[in-house]
């Protein structure tokens, strides 16, 4: 790969690193806060489902966007597809070895 490639590569993963934590952090306070302003007065407790589902899908998608990152070295997926999050956990491209960071 070349090297603005491979620059323009880790910028993405980081990207969608950022992206995922975000959401992880971000989200329950965005939920909550939503859901307390207006669900929970209109439905009680139960207003809080949706917007923490809502989250969960967030997190979920993001974390698989992160999951699918490419390699900046070898161009191939760099975490193994499963266990889904849990693979995020890996310091090495699954493929050649490279180093996280
Ligand atoms: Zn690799």
């Amino acid at each position: 790969m070349a090297t603005s490639d491979v620059s323009a590569t880790w910028a993405d993963y980081h990207a969608r690193r950022r992206l995922f934590w975000a959401s992880v952090w971000l989200g329950p306070w965005l939920a909550l806060g939503i859901g307390a302003l207006w669900l929970v007065e209109r439905h009680g407790l139960h207003g809080l489902l949706w917007p923490l589902l809502a989250w969960l899908a967030l997190v979920a998608w993001t974390g698989a966007r992160w999951q699918a990152s490419r390699c900046p070295r070898c161009g191939h997926r760099f975490f193994h597809a499963r266990p889904f999050l849990l693979a995020l956990r890996a310091p090495r491209c699954a493929h050649c070895a490279l180093p996280k960071d």
